[in-house]
């Protein structure tokens, strides 16, 4: 592909993307502005992702800190916030903290400890989501439904985060419902959690729906959807 059909190919792909949040939203009764439109920039090189910041995208999401550290020197400045949305390892907590504007995936009281303890030493305060393992699957990162509020008091603590909200990645399922029904336990989380009004706990941020379900996220409440294959066509594991 020459690089003015990717250009258009990736604008293509926007436009049709916010076409169908802006219906989302209509069919949801909110607001445009509610919903945040994340492009997910995993394996997408920097010259692309570029490509997508020059089209008007303002929030790009990362999973790998070493990947994204790796891009993050060839990505047009001050273009767009850049959150990290995978597993965060703790030896790596050190190399990312101060890096990115938001980490959306904070499951353990000794993860936050470790991101609260940088983020002082370099004077900072980073941004961060719970992420909720909402289908209680082994395999997947997330605190358990049941261990969240317990989660948000003890890192409400700690001086060095500030925490926005929460996030995301249910299981995968073909069916409407289905997905609509994990994507509603969550609203229904941030409700609650909302009502505990812990001191520190911002509850503004639900990050949920991908490439394959963010319309149904949208009707439940999403107001950041992180859209990646959708965008960039599909991923090409090297
Ligand atoms: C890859 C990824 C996405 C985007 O997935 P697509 O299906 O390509 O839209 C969103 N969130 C997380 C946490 C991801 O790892």
């Amino acid at each position: 592909m020459t690089e003015k059909s990717f250009d258009s190919a990736v604008q293509d792909a926007l436009a049709r993307i916010e076409e169908r949040i802006e219906n989302a939203c209509v069919r949801a009764g909110r607001s445009r502005e509610d919903v945040r439109l994340m492009a997910v920039t995993k394996t997408v090189e920097a010259e692309r992702i570029n490509r997508a910041l020059e089209a008007g995208v303002s929030l790009i999401g990362e999973n790998r800190v070493q990947e994204f550290l790796a891009k993050k020197p060839a990505l047009l400045p001050g273009r767009a916030e850049m959150h990290l949305i995978g597993h965060l390892q703790s030896n790596k907590v050190n190399s990312i903290v101060g890096q990115v504007d938001m980490i959306q995936s904070v499951d353990s009281e000794a993860l936050a400890r470790k991101i609260s303890r940088r983020s002082e030493e370099l004077g900072i305060v980073t941004r961060v989501l719970a992420e909720v393992n909402i289908g209680g699957e082994e395999a997947k990162s997330g605190i358990a439904p049941e261990g969240l509020e317990e989660l948000l008091g003890q890192m409400a603590l700690l001086p060095g985060i500030s925490v926005e909200g929460l996030m995301t990645v249910p299981p995968i399922s073909e069916k409407e419902s289905e997905k609509r029904a994990f994507f509603s336990k969550m609203y229904q989380l941030q409700v609650d959690m909302r009502a505990k009004n812990i001191d520190n706990i911002d509850m503004r941020i639900l990050s949920m729906g991908m490439s394959d379900d963010f319309e149904e996220a949208i009707l439940e409440g999403a107001t950041l959807v992180r859209i990646g294959s959708a965008i960039f066509g599909r991923r090409q594991y090297v």
